[in-house]
């Protein structure tokens, strides 16, 4: 599962930080994910928190942005966001990978050009008191 090894990443990142800055507790994670980065959101929340127990990120909270998908056009040169096809709210289709049509010209030559990542803006701890 793509989410579940994604969440045990994050989880690893998010606490090493915690570590060296000798923090007590994570309280809140801010991720991005970008809506071409085929990670279902729901199912990511889910994973992170299995892969959170135990660890300093243990409750903490999850709060995902989602990031726009970007297409270049090869036959305009149109660079810019576009309307992804959503089978329900928080799944991406992205089988449809490279006919994504062009917003400006409506050709299907395009190709991503951002919107693929998956990276934590912030993160919110509890500082230990000495
Ligand atoms: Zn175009």
């Amino acid at each position: 599962m793509h989410e579940f090894s994604t969440a045990v990443g994050i989880v690893e990142t998010i606490t090493n930080v915690a570590k060296e800055n000798k923090a007590t507790r994570i309280k809140k994670v801010e991720l991005v994910v970008g809506e071409f980065s085929m990670l279902n959101t729901e199912q990511l929340k889910f994973a992170f928190e299995i892969a959170a127990e135990g660890t300093l990120a243990e409750k903490a909270d999850l709060i995902i942005e989602a990031q726009k998908g970007e297409i270049d056009c090869k036959d305009c040169g149109f660079k810019g966001p576009v309307e992804t096809q959503k089978k329900d709210v928080d799944h991406f289709v992205v089988d449809l990978v490279n006919i994504f049509e062009c917003p400006k010209c409506k050709s299907n030559n395009t190709k991503i050009s951002g919107g693929r990542d998956i990276y934590v803006k912030n993160i919110e701890v509890e500082l230990g008191t000495k």
